[in-house]
């Protein structure tokens, strides 16, 4: 039912070692491991718009022979399944070997074509049990993580934000043991496999490990081989400045991802330099969160909590450093430093241009400034001091026509009541601004079309996917399919969905979940 043609295993050098524990591998790109047999899967949920891109129906994802490929119990023919090793700079030091430590490769998809053009997603089991890249952990995954990522893979796509997408949530039926709390205290949970796709995983790490060894020729196929093959517009450029304008495409990518992230309150929490996509897409959902109220120094992440290198203001400055990061890993290749350094230049400069434009968007403004000053900068700043929860604000600035609209995005009545005058102010500044630059009608009429298309009324709160989480454990899983549909039209009204587009409850403002989270997942 997939036709596959797995382009990195036949490519790329291969470890020579088939067994299955934990080591160093140099001079490969992968290992061939198969997954750990799980006791009893259950698909519980699946991306109605992903099987469709592989061309599955609904009748072959739910045959046993689908449900045992997704939950790593068989194999499709054609499938071969591996692992990859990556290097990565973590919370800004250099780990060293990394890996798929608990992501195992079936192989790559040729799928329907799409317009003429042909389509091709690698498919990959998160939560399949051990690698030789899995260093001391289990390999393993736990359903709490495992319907975040399925659940925001697939909202991040439908608000418009690039990222890897999710087929399909699996139970094991085996259960998984996890400090949650990192506190001594271990428990049970249950476990769970997500099978994610995208064009290629291909991180920056993977270009940093064989630079950090000296292993240029290793590392000069693994950039000719994305060149070629995800990039081949470049292919015919001379080898000479080959190397830097790829380089300047994924800066480019990179710039534009982090843009949108700004644009919807997300917060990635795990920034290091092996959960950068080459493709300039969202990867690996671990401790992400969503802001609530617009506080940019807000981490999800509990191991974050102190420094907070990965906050949500700081992810521009992040994207950068890894960009650097990369850059000088490509740079022990013959390449010239001032292309490199022109092309990483290219982050800033499209960054800058890309957050004017989201932000020109969503606040519906094709210039904000007035004789008082800068209006934007002045409703970050009200935003971030009375704690007014971001996507609410955006949504209502649409077409508020009282300032009194705007109570609903407060989380704090006493923080409404005192700056319910200065917000005032704002509003009739932002006002008048908006009605000088759309005089008509039609104007007026389009200017809240934009900003609906900016400002999503839904996005996965971190207490949603918490609520959906909680119900599974309880034996519920519908919720997580409700949810995901709730996220599939993340700009629409959807009347009678409005509970979803509530401000996160007084109950999750401090709860595990729902404010902060940890990695152990
Ligand atoms: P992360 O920061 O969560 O993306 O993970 C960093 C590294 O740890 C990656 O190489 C992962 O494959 C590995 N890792 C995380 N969790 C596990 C696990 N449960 N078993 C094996 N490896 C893991
Ligand atoms: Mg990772």
């Amino acid at each position: 039912m997939l036709k596959f043609d797995n382009r990195f295993l036949r490519t790329l050098p291969g470890d020579a070692n088939p067994r299955n524990h934990a080591r160093q591998v140099q001079g490969a790109f992968w290992s061939r491991v198969a997954p750990t047999s799980v006791a009893a899967p259950r698909l519980i949920a699946y991306s109605p718009e992903v099987a469709a891109a592989l061309g599955l129906s609904d009748a072959q994802m739910h045959s046993s022979e689908m449900v045992n490929a997704l939950s790593g119990n068989g194999m499709l023919p054609g499938m071969e399944p591996y692992a990859t090793v990556y290097g990565g700079h973590q919370f800004g030091n250099w780990a060293g070997q990394l890996g798929d430590g608990r992501a195992i490769f079936l192989g790559e998809v040729i799928a329907p074509r799409l317009g003429g053009v042909e389509q091709r997603y690698e498919l990959q089991l998160k939560g399949a049990g051990p690698t030789p890249y899995s260093r001391r952990a289990d390999g393993r995954a736990v359903l709490r993580s495992s319907i975040r990522e399925f659940l925001c893979s697939e909202a991040m796509h439908h608000l418009g934000v690039p990222t890897t997408r999710a087929l399909s949530l699996v139970l094991t039926g085996d259960e998984v043991e996890r400090d949650m709390f990192y506190d001594g205290n271990a428990a049970p949970e249950p476990g769970a496999i997500v099978c994610r796709t995208a064009p290629t995983f291909i991180r920056f790490g993977h270009f940093e490990l064989p630079a950090s060894r000296g292993e240029a020729a290793l590392l000069k196929q693994l950039v000719d081989f994305t060149i070629a093959n995800y990039f081949p517009h470049l292919a015919a450029l001379p080898e000479a400045e080959r190397v830097a304008a790829w380089f300047g495409e994924v800066c480019v990518s990179t710039a534009q991802l982090i843009a949108q992230w700004m644009r919807v309150g997300f917060v990635h929490g795990v920034m290091n330099t092996d959960n950068m996509s080459i493709l300039g897409l969202t990867i690996d959902y671990g401790p992400y969160g969503w802001v609530d109220n617009f506080d940019p120094g807000w981490t999800p992440n509990t191991t974050d909590a102190g420094g907070k290198r990965y906050a949500f203001g700081r992810q521009p400055g992040v994207a950068q450093w890894n960009l650097a990061r990369l850059g000088a890993a490509l740079s022990t290749l013959d390449v010239s430093a001032e292309a490199m350094a022109t092309a990483l230049a290219k982050f800033e400069s499209t960054y800058g241009t890309e957050i004017a434009r989201v932000f020109s968007e969503k606040f519906g403004l094709y210039q904000w400034a007035d004789a008082e000053g800068d209006l934007m900068d002045d409703a970050f700043m009200l935003m971030n001091d009375a704690e007014i929860d971001m996507t609410i604000f955006f949504r209502t600035l649409a077409t508020a026509s009282q300032v009194d609209e705007f109570a609903a995005a407060f989380y704090l009545p006493g923080q409404w009541t005192q700056s319910r005058e200065k917000i005032a102010a704002w509003f009739a500044r932002y006002t008048t601004l908006c009605t000088e630059q759309n005089p008509t009608p039609e104007q007026r009429a389009a200017r809240i079309k934009r900003m609906n298309e900016a400002n999503p009324k839904y996005v996965l709160r971190n207490y949603l996917a918490q609520q959906a989480i909680d119900a599974a454990h309880q034996g519920d899983t519908s919720k997580i399919t409700e949810l995901l549909d709730v996220m599939r039209y993340p700009y629409d009204e959807q009347p009678g969905r409005e509970a979803f587009a509530q401000k996160r409850p007084d109950w999750a403002r401090h709860k595990a979940g729902c404010s902060m989270l940890s990695c152990s997942s």
